[in-house]
């Protein structure tokens, strides 16, 4: 947690920086929740979270029921660890599920092959054997950099040349995670958002080969969104939510930026599992997704 905070609030937390000064001699300044809200939207945290926090705190106000600033920061805790707790699910692998078919999507630049070069080095730290698929095989470099992070992290990877059907090396990938006996593949898929309909073209394409291994797969479905972005990171998650289904999300950059509101926005929008936080470019700077110590970093 105390990396986290470090992480969340290097520069001055969105939400919590101050809040003591919100109090004039011992009482709540009548402007206080005015300046919360204004924190919240400006933090991309979006109406209806911020109406919802801040309904509650007023009215707490209103009967006496904060009247400090730990009472403050105690509360909006537990609030936000309310409004976070049914996205609060954390991705565990499970044993009877073998191998375990993760497919990765996100648009470029989000920090999606980072995040699997994390997520391989997660589950391995977890005693779980990581097969990586270079499934993304649109994007010229995207090979190449999946397989300086398997090096990396030093799990193994199946790859074809570029311009390569990604459908053969999904399939490759799995039969090798089969023979391996491997836990856990991690699919790197290409994400185009501008042609909508060749996405789920793609999509269904690499579902259909990974269910001739396993007709319950992908396991996941995650997207990797980037926090930094705000709004756009919302409209990226509904777009492919509804394109393809998805399963769990990460957020990445939560570090530095002031746009982590968006957490609070996407929650109650998608209604989609949180599996993991990106804090930092660090090959161990991603964080399983809990609300209790989100909102313990967040507001301290
Ligand atoms: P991709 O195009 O989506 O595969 O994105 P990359 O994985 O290549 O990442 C793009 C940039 O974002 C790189 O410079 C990464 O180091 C950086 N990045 C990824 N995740 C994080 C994060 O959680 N925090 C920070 N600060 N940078 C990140």
């Amino acid at each position: 947690i105390s990396k986290m905070r470090a992480r969340l609030n290097r520069g001055d937390s969105w939400l919590s920086y101050d809040l003591g000064r919100m109090f004039t001699s011992d009482k709540l300044d009548a402007d206080a929740i005015e300046e919360i809200e204004t924190r919240l939207l400006t933090a991309d945290a979006g109406v209806e979270a911020t109406t919802w926090l801040c309904e509650r705190l007023s009215a707490d106000i209103g009967a006496s029921r904060i009247r400090n600033e730990a009472q403050l920061r105690a509360r909006l805790k537990s609030l936000i660890v309310e409004w976070l707790a049914p996205v609060s699910q954390p991705l565990e692998i499970p044993e009877f599920i073998k191998p375990y078919i993760l497919f990765v999507a996100g648009v470029n630049g989000v920090g999606k092959t980072t995040t699997i070069g994390k997520l391989a080095r997660h589950y391995k730290n977890q005693g779980q054997s990581v097969v990586l698929a270079a499934g993304d095989t649109f994007r010229a470099a995207a090979t190449q950099q999946l397989k300086s992070w398997a090096d990396r992290v030093e799990v193994p990877i199946v790859a074809q040349g570029e311009g390569a059907d990604a459908a053969s090396v999904i399939y490759d990938a799995v039969e090798a995670a089969k023979r391996r006996g491997s836990d856990l593949v991690i699919v790197d898929t290409a994400g185009r958002l501008h042609t909508q309909g060749h996405l789920m073209d793609e999509l269904r394409k690499i579902k259909r080969v990974v269910q001739k291994h396993d007709p319950y797969a992908p396991h996941e479905v995650m997207l990797v969104v980037d926090a930094t972005t705000g709004g756009n990171a919302l409209v990226q998650a509904v777009q492919f939510h509804e394109a393809i289904g998805l399963t769990g999300l990460t957020l990445t950059k939560l570090d530095g930026t002031a746009k982590g509101g968006i957490v609070l926005a996407i929650a109650k929008r998608l209604s989609v599992p949180i599996r993991f936080i990106g804090i930092g470019e660090g090959v161990d700077d991603l964080v399983p997704f809990d609300a209790e110590a989100f909102a313990e970093a967040l507001v301290g």
